[in-house]
């Protein structure tokens, strides 16, 4: 059979099990969505952020791109930024990298072309940015902390966008999470928070949970 057709398959067998347990379940979702989170994570196909969280179809709004970046010109992350904030009115936005990122350790080392390496100048302002503490480090040690450093300078990013600033000013419960996801034992292990009382230019640097 060919490799696609399972994925058919399978969703037949989801659908089936979810009546099962609730014949209201799909029921439910038309009537629309009220997430309580925004995702902002890799694309990387190890992480799925609804499955490692265990969360259910309309639990979580989620933008992924290659290395989770941030860049307040990409009118597609912004789009999705400002929907979940706006309109959905989510009361936290997480931010997470994760264990051995391919766009990351491409950052660091190059080795790719084209598009990747073009979105990936936002990634290589973090190498730059922290160029001195990763020097520092024994080699085998620098790519995951970049990845720290990366969810670091893209959750303060993120803070200083419009939409954001507008939602902290206008009193909006709103929390920034950084986060990482180890996929040796799998688990997230939390880096740092935002919100509006957070004096940006004292946000410190995350301690290191991945190395
Ligand atoms: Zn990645």
């Amino acid at each position: 059979m060919r490799e696609y057709k399972h994925l058919l398959l399978a969703n037949k067998a989801w659908a089936a099990e979810r009546l099962e347990e609730n014949p209201d379940y799909f029921t439910r979702q038309i009537v629309g969505q009220q997430p309580e989170f925004l995702w902002i994570g890799c694309s990387d196909s190890r992480v799925a952020p609804d499955q490692l969280t265990n969360t259910e179809p309309g639990g979580m709004f989620i933008h992924r791109n290659i290395a989770n970046l941030v860049d307040p010109g990409d009118q597609n992350l912004m789009s999705v930024v400002q929907f979940a904030v706006e309109v959905l009115k989510v009361g936290h936005i997480i931010v997470c990298g994760h264990y051995a990122c391919g766009g990351i350790q491409a950052a660091l080392e190059g080795g790719v072309d084209g598009h990747v390496h073009d979105w990936l100048a936002i990634a290589r302002n973090v190498v730059d940015n922290h160029r001195d503490e990763l020097d520092a480090l024994p080699e085998d040690q620098r790519a995951n902390r970049l990845v720290e450093l990366n969810v670091h300078d893209q959750l303060v990013q993120l803070a200083r966008t419009d939409v954001v600033q507008k939602a902290f000013a206008a009193g909006q419960p709103l929390e920034l999470h950084g986060w990482v996801y180890d996929l040796r034992d799998g688990l997230l292990k939390p880096l740092m928070e935002i919100d509006a009382n957070t004096p940006l230019e004292a946000v410190t640097k995350p301690e290191k949970v991945l190395v």
